[in-house]
């Protein structure tokens, strides 16, 4: 008797006891306390225990060194190029399922099915409630208008989000029309783009400028915050559109891997974390926005634009040309 024939029926019995350990490994871009809450939900739904590994960079190195032999199953981050460059080093392999389809929006999803979004953050505008009138903008294209000269603050060009939203404006229109949106904008900042999101509102609440661009989520942390609270009582957001779409989103997402050792119970937490109660626990936790229409129309607020961020991703260089064409960070 052959050595596998002898132990086929043992692989088999081990397969189906219910003693074996039923788990998921990940591997995350997102703090542990953004994610354990649902991973915790996930258990207690299914038995299945989630273990995760919190890192902050080299994801897609370490998956491509550890090849067949990685542990992970999924691959948690935001921002779509993150994702996209996960799919692009060869690191996840495509999922099909129904349930995903069903929930996640073809725009927020890859064509491929190697990554799935889960949460929206809106990139918007956060204007000072005293200098600013209600309606006195609503559209990306405004941010270039003579009018805000010398009022905007926004942070540097290069940085993912803003590369995401000017990726969006290339897909709205085209490279030329982009590039004078750009210049536009980069005439009317009030100082060199510097710092991060919240800088900017603290820069407003401080009178240097009047209004800037950041991610939906920040005003949420701000108030949690309590020297950062005072910046963002002084302003109101703005959930902008383009002028022939939707506000400008990324997303945080998932996606399999390669190795995928527990694959069926890598999908059953995909899914979950799709489904109307992982929807809403997730954007809680985080402060963003269900990328789920379902559960999203519960939480209110606005109309995501519905360009494929894969295809946002795939204009990234091209925005960051923009960006030093116009020496946007001058
Ligand atoms: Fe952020």
């Amino acid at each position: 008797m052959s050595l596998r024939a002898l132990f086929a029926p043992l692989a088999a019995v081990f397969l189906a006891s219910p003693l074996l350990a039923q788990e998921v490994n990940v591997y995350s871009y997102r703090q542990p306390e953004l994610v354990q809450p649902l991973f915790d939900a996930f258990t207690e739904k299914t038995g299945i225990s989630v273990n995760s590994v919190f890192l902050n960079k080299g994801m897609a190195e370490r998956l491509k060194a550890e090849g067949k032999r990685s542990p992970a199953d999924l691959a948690f981050t935001v921002d779509i190029g993150r994702l996209s460059q996960l799919k692009a080093a060869g690191v996840l392999q495509p999922v099909h399922s129904d349930i995903l389809d069903a929930a996640i929006p073809p725009a927020f999803r890859d064509p491929d099915g190697e990554w799935f979004g889960l949460t929206t953050r809106a990139r918007v505008i956060f204007a000072s409630r005293d200098r600013v009138a209600e309606g006195e903008i609503t559209t990306y294209e405004d941010l270039a208008s003579e009018k805000w000269r010398d009022r905007i603050c926004i942070r540097s060009g290069t940085n993912a989000y803003n590369l995401a939203l000017i990726a969006g404006m290339i897909e709205q229109y085209d490279m030329q029309t982009a590039k004078a949106w750009l210049t536009g904008l980069r005439d009317n900042l009030a100082r060199k783009p510097q710092g991060n999101d919240r800088a900017q509102v603290k820069a407003i609440s401080e009178g240097e400028c009047d209004i800037s661009v950041g991610n939906a989520y920040y005003m949420a942390l701000m108030m949690k915050n309590d020297e950062q609270r005072p910046w963002a009582e002084a302003v109101r957001i703005i959930y902008p559109t383009f002028e022939a779409g939707g506000t400008h989103v990324n997303v945080s997402g998932v996606g399999l891997t390669r190795a995928a050792p527990n694959r069926d119970n890598a999908i059953l937490l995909m899914e979950f974390l799709a489904s109307d109660e992982g929807q809403r626990l997730y954007a809680e936790i985080n402060s963003e926005t269900p990328i789920s229409p379902r559960a999203s129309a519960t939480r209110g607020g606005f109309t995501a634009d519905d360009a494929n961020l894969q295809t946002l991703a795939d204009l990234r260089p091209d925005a960051l040309r923009l960006v030093e064409e116009v020496d946007f960070d001058r």
